[in-house]
């Protein structure tokens, strides 16, 4: 009964509303509009109110999230966001204002933007940020706009972007979306930049170097600063995809790393959730020499005013409609505020102790690539249950399913073969950290004892395995009539 889809609980007549009596003039639609614009015989379910309220239900609970269970995609794809964050955007002042109002009639907006942007700024150690990219890759580009308008200003013609290997896919697509051929840079042994090879590629050539610190790998940067160097060195800039930055926000910043650029993913660092798609905020931050080239408008103030300033010349212009995606700027402004300073380097602190525990506590049971401390997550390799019986990192992150766990990112980054990607987040106990890595251990012997029973993994969800990439692809998701 649960799983029955709402057509096939459906009984002719029956109804979840009733409809007041009419006390208007009766109108002959047929007559009106002209029967060509009328369906007849549409198949809507109908069903009673509380057939309604179970299916609605029902549906809801066979969705697992991040309130319901301990979800280690980490803060790339979902981390509990503090529910003060969802209050706060929801005051209707924020809510119900017209994106056309005049900016007199929207000062407490305009005043929580500029002020973002300077916590930003003092964060990151950067000299100006923009708020108007709408997700991450958005960023990126705006990001690689700048540093291509900062050439043609300069005169220089560069025509290349290194990109390690280690590096999210939307940094070489963002790229050539710029016009610049993506060109990739080799990680050494110890999951770092591999500095001869950069040193190899790095010619007059090159804008600079797209780099995500710590990297997917989990790893921070150890040559930093001799990385920067090589790309200065030849007039280049280098970049710092930010989307993950909860590794070491508070503890160190960027600007002051030697990163000419960044992004960052309020939605993922600063606490929006934001699956399926939407909606971000992928601020950019400059270093001083970049600031001209920000989009427009810029928020400004003088006095105790505030407004959008359009008066740059050599702006890249604007990238977004509006102000951007001003909801997520509530939320994460509420976050930096409610967390504080100190807040937010324990926010840090969490986030890279809880990956170290797990990275530690289950290196007996599965392959550790790179064996150092890590940042905000660690990365596991499944190629030991595979030599040893046939089991792959799908099986594993299956099983999770029958013992109440969501699993988390497998098979990336590519560099690592059968990756499992751990990132518990800064929000998570002990407690869930033990009663994780238990589990994961079990499945570790079981995979030794009964590899059949990972191969069949999961035993108790509401459907069992999917074709990911059909469902992807060629969703099926409309019912039809037999
Ligand atoms: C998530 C992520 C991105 C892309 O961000 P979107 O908001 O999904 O466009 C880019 N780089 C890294 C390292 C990320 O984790």
């Amino acid at each position: 009964m649960p799983n029955e889809l709402i057509f096939e609980k459906s009984r002719p007549g029956r109804k979840a509303s009733s409809i007041p009596a009419c006390d208007v003039p009766v109108v002959n639609l047929k007559e009106a509009i002209g029967d060509h614009l009328m369906r007849k015989d549409v198949p809507l379910p109908e069903v009673a109110e509380v057939d309604l309220i179970r299916h609605y239900v029902n549906l809801s609970r066979k969705n697992f999230g991040v309130d319901i269970g301990f979800y280690p995609l980490g803060s790339c794809t979902m981390k509990y966001n503090p529910k003060i964050n969802e209050d706060m955007s929801r005051l209707p002042g924020f809510t119900g204002l017209h994106p056309y109002v005049s900016e007199k009639w929207a000062q407490g907006n305009l005043q929580l933007m500029y002020e973002l942007e300077q916590s930003l700024c003092e964060i990151f150690g950067m000299a100006q940020f923009t708020l108007q990219p709408a997700a991450g890759a958005h960023g990126e580009l705006t990001g690689v706009m700048v540093m291509r308008k900062y050439f043609e200003m300069k005169g220089e013609k560069r025509t290349k972007m290194l990109i390690p290997d280690a590096a999210h896919g939307t940094n070489p697509a963002s790229s050539a979306l710029c016009g610049f051929e993506a060109v990739t840079v080799r990680s050494n042994a110890e999951g770092g930049v591999d500095i001869d090879h950069l040193r190899e590629l790095m010619t007059e050539e090159v804008v600079g170097l797209m780099l995500t610190n710590p990297n997917t790998l989990g790893l921070f940067e150890r040559n930093i600063e001799a990385v920067a160097k090589i790309i200065h060195d030849k007039g280049g800039l280098l970049y710092c995809d930010g989307a993950n930055s909860n590794a070491y926000m508070g503890i160190t910043r960027p600007g002051d790393l030697g990163f000419d650029v960044i992004q960052l993913n309020l939605h993922k660092t600063f606490s929006t959730p934001h699956g399926c798609g939407g909606p971000g905020s992928g601020p950019v931050g400059v270093h001083k020499k970049l600031v001209d080239y920000l989009p427009i408008p810029r928020i400004i103030k003088k006095g105790d005013v505030f407004s959008m300033d359009y008066n740059y010349p050599h702006s890249i212009g604007r990238v977004k409609a509006f102000y951007g995606n001003f909801n997520v700027m509530v939320k994460a402004y509420t976050y930096i505020r409610a967390l504080g300073a100190e807040g937010l380097k324990s926010a840090t602190e969490n986030a890279v102790l809880n990956a170290n525990y797990i990275r530690v506590k289950l290196e007996p049971y599965y392959d550790l690539p790179y064996k150092r401390i890590c940042m905000h997550e660690c990365v596991f390799s499944g190629s030991r249950q595979v030599n040893e019986s046939g089991v792959h990192t799908l099986d594993i992150a299956k099983r999770l399913l029958d013992y109440g766990f969501h699993p988390p990112t497998i098979y990336f980054p590519l560099i690592v073969s059968e990756a499992i990607m751990i990132e518990p987040t800064e929000t998570e106990s002990l407690e869930t950290l033990d009663a994780f890595c238990e589990v994961m251990i079990k499945i570790a012997k079981e995979a030794k004892e009964d590899p059949e029973l990972l191969h069949n993994a999961p035993l108790t969800t509401p459907v069992r395995r999917l074709d990911d990439v059909m469902a992807a692809r060629q969703p099926n998701v409309r019912w039809t009539k037999e």
